[in-house]
């Protein structure tokens, strides 16, 4: 196979794969408010999350957003930490 074409197949199949990931997310379902509440929390607690924005710059994602889906993950799984849950939260 021709060395680019190689490199515009993989491309293109990673932007096909991140397509699949985000529809699968965003037709998950929403959390319990107070599950996306305490997701919130945690992130604006985060040094990654601009305040400003809204958004993480480790995925780029506008928080206020992607907090309220089932599937949406932390890139660094903060919101698994159990220390800033129990800090934030109840649990
Ligand atoms: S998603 Fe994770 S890395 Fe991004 S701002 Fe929230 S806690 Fe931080």
């Amino acid at each position: 196979m021709i060395p680019e074409l190689e490199g515009t197949k993989r491309a293109l199949q990673d932007a096909i794969d991140k397509g699949i990931d985000t529809v699968r997310t965003l037709t998950s379902g929403m959390v319990e408010s107070d599950e996306a509440d305490l997701r919130y929390k945690i992130c604006e607690s985060c040094p990654e999350f601009t305040k400003y924005t809204h958004i993480c710059s480790q995925c780029h994602c506008q928080m206020n957003v992607k907090v309220l889906f089932k599937l949406s993950k932390c890139p660094i799984d903060r919101w698994t930490d159990t220390e800033l849950r129990n800090l934030h939260g109840t649990r």
